[in-house]
């Protein structure tokens, strides 16, 4: 019967997928840009990377540009990245303009294409954490999660786990609250996301993205609630250059 077969297709390649990804070079938690575009450069070097992504759709807080008005802003020093994506934009006013779908759709689309396998409705709810380094990611789906259901969760193994959750910064935030351990910060805690400063913000997320415990890197806005950073509104450079210098990070360390 074609149920049968529509059925059988469905689960055998969803199977195939998930059994490959059970060990990895990069797993990456959160599918925004800094995310994408990480995800993106490591997997054009060869690196094996897995992107989960909690909600069912990538992209982030890309796809609302700034309160809804679906236009997202970039200066000169993130084209070369946009240029890579093949993404379209517009100078204006000394910025440059980018439709918010076409840039939302574009990352997802050249991560893909890259060769990061990506699986959304899939969320990080923990870390495997052994000889004081993290080694993967604890992960169930995120329906589960979100009925609240007394479901256990499944776990894949990395060499380097990725906290790309944005503001919520939920993999850093497990690992301080379940574990007698100091971050790379400078108190050794987190230190919290500081309200509105545009130029200062785009420069810190750059600046502070890196490692933050043995094994585990931030990137994006969870680099700025992590190291204590100024917001910086819909202006996007700062979270694709942090994507490109945390895959630059991530090939040192695994050579
Ligand atoms: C309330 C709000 C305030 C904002 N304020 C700013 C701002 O001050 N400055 C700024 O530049 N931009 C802001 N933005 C816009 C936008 O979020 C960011 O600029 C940009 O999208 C951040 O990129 P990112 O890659 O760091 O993470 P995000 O785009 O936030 O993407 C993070 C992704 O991780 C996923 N995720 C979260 N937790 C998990 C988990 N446990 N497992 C798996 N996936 C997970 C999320 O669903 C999301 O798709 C804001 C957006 C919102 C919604």
């Amino acid at each position: 019967m074609k149920e049968v077969a529509i059925t059988r297709t469905i689960i055998k390649n969803h199977m195939s997928r998930l059994l490959d990804r059970l060990e990895n070079d990069v797993v990456i938690a959160g599918g925004g840009p800094s995310g994408l575009v990480a995800g993106f450069y490591l997997a054009k070097a060869g690196k094996k990377v897995t992107l989960l992504e909690k909600k069912l759709s990538l992209g982030g807080g890309i796809w609302g540009g700034g309160m809804g008005y679906k236009f997202a802003v970039v200066e000169e020093n993130a084209l070369p990245i946009l240029d890579d994506f093949g993404i379209r934009y517009i100078k204006d006013d000394n910025m440059y303009a980018i439709d918010s779908i076409e840039l939302a759709s574009g990352l997802i689309y050249g991560a893909v294409k890259a060769g990061v396998e990506i699986f959304n409705l899939t969320s990080v709810e923990d870390v495997v954490v052994q000889d004081g380094r993290v080694k993967g990611v604890v992960i169930n789906s995120s329906p589960i999660e979100i009925a609240g259901l007394h479901v256990d969760p499944i776990t894949l193994i990395s060499k380097i786990t990725v906290d790309a959750t944005g503001h919520d910064l939920e993999v850093v935030r497990v690992l301080a609250r379940k574990n007698e351990i100091k971050l790379l910060t400078p108190t050794g805690s987190i230190l919290g996301e500081r309200s509105m400063d545009a130029e200062e913000g785009e420069k810190f997320t750059v600046e502070n993205t890196g490692e933050v415990f043995p094994g585990l890197y931030v990137a994006g806005m969870a680099a700025v609630a992590c190291f204590g950073g100024p917001r910086m509104g819909p202006i996007f450079g700062g979270m694709l250059l942090s994507g490109k210098k945390l895959a630059k990070l991530i090939m040192e360390n695994l050579k």
